[in-house]
């Protein structure tokens, strides 16, 4: 019996897997096959025990060639029943997962001026994984076809229309998979029927965006035209007056191209702090008094919190705010400073619910008589080999 979904998500160096069964919802394998197009490519397989194989210089074929011949010595091919892409940009075509052809693919590669670092490294494993297991069934897993449902005056910029109708022009948002897996688990949790359900959801990793989820669909989100928008991120500047771009250009002697590199990554964490992107190296420096990475973590915070109380008049109140990602899972300093900025919102932290809730545990971190917040652990691999398996 077929009851596993392979799951990929390949980078442009990169390309991650982890075979998930669906009954159990149990990872039986995952691993990374990295450095792919230099000479020290490898993968690396992680079961019970973690093994590291050389790759010699190979690309994202040469690696799924590999994957799925351990998978088959390990006798586990047999099991799968479909391969889950995640894809980041689907542009406005796709609003939902997408058995992906011919079409499909044409789709995702004219989506690629939107998402120039990612969609190609998609299609690059897409088309791998297609030539190496034709016969099953091959699923696009979009980021951004959550964020599909936001109306018009939550997804257009204020610039003439021509540009949206001509160029495409819009806030799409991403982390779609995260924010959708997060508001369900959450709804679970605090036992509210998703289809009357009204979360601000928080997804902060290296990346780090928000959204307001009204009936389990997306109404608002930080992210816009690409993941540059919005929150402040590892090192990712999030939103900058626009007008910023050609001075810095002028005042640096460089082009706007090499503005937006630095924008996304020189700026956020990394370009306050002068030190790290990571947050934990960051609280750390903190602590004993490093002045940048106490200024990154303010204006983190300060940023996250602004976001939060925008993202509440998308919605008619708020049942939960939650955090995942890294960040939103284990850090309680984050967590901490970011409910104190909310309390016209009517949240009051509980602090040792807050020091307890971390690595991996999930529930509410607020007093009893409190707006609610919590954290829920997120997992896009599973939420895309569940989108996966609604096509068999
Ligand atoms: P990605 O977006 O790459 O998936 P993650 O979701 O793994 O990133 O989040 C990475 C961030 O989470 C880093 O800034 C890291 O420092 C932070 N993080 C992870 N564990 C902790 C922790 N225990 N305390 C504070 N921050 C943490």
């Amino acid at each position: 019996m077929k009851s596993a979904i392979l799951v990929i998500n390949s980078g442009s160096s990169s390309l991650k897997f982890s075979l998930i069964d669906i009954n159990s919802r149990a990872v039986l394998i995952s691993g990374i096959a990295e450095k792919l197009g230099f000479s020290d490519a490898f993968l690396t397989i992680k079961t019970s025990v973690k093994e590291r194989f050389n790759l010699s210089p190979t690309n994202h074929a040469g690696a799924m060639e590999k994957i799925l011949s351990v998978l088959h010595q390990l006798q586990l091919s047999n099991s799968i029943a479909a391969v889950g892409h995640r894809v980041v940009h689907g542009g406005e075509q796709f609003k939902t997962a997408t058995l992906i052809d011919e079409t499909v693919i044409s789709v995702i590669e004219k989506c690629i001026s939107y998402a120039p670092l990612h969609n190609p490294a998609h299609l690059e494993g897409i088309k791998a994984a297609m030539t190496f297991a034709p016969t099953i069934p091959h699923v696009a897993v979009f980021d951004t076809a959550f964020h599909q449902t936001l109306a018009p005056e939550a997804f257009l910029y204020a610039v003439p229309y021509d540009l949206y109708k001509k160029h495409g022009v819009r806030r799409y948002g991403f982390h779609g998979t995260s924010h959708r897996y997060v508001c369900q688990e959450a709804a679970k949790l605090v036992e509210i029927d998703i289809e009357n359900s009204s979360f601000i959801t928080a997804h902060l990793g290296n990346g780090a965006s928000a959204a307001a989820i009204l009936n389990g669909k997306s109404v608002d989100t930080s992210m816009g035209f690409t993941p540059l928008e919005g929150l402040v991120m590892g090192t990712r500047s999030g939103d900058i007056d626009p007008a910023l771009v050609p001075y810095i250009a002028n005042s640096l002697n460089i082009s706007a191209e090499q503005v937006v590199e630095m924008l996304n990554k020189k700026s956020g964490l990394l370009g306050i702090s002068e030190l790290s992107s990571d947050l934990r190296e960051l609280q750390e420096a903190a602590s004993s008094g490093h002045e940048g990475a106490i200024l990154a973590i303010d204006v983190f915070v300060h940023r996250l919190a602004r976001y939060i109380g925008a993202l509440s008049v998308s919605l008619p109140r708020i049942d939960a705010l939650i955090f995942t990602g890294g960040i939103g899972e284990n850090s309680t300093l984050i967590r901490e400073k970011t409910i104190q900025k909310l309390q016209v919102l009517g949240f009051e932290l509980d602090s040792e619910r807050n020091q307890q809730i971390i690595g991996g545990q999930q529930g509410i971190i607020t007093k009893a008589s409190s707006t609610k917040a919590m954290v829920v652990g997120t997992n896009e691999e599973l939420m895309i080999a569940l989108d996966t398996a609604s096509f068999l």
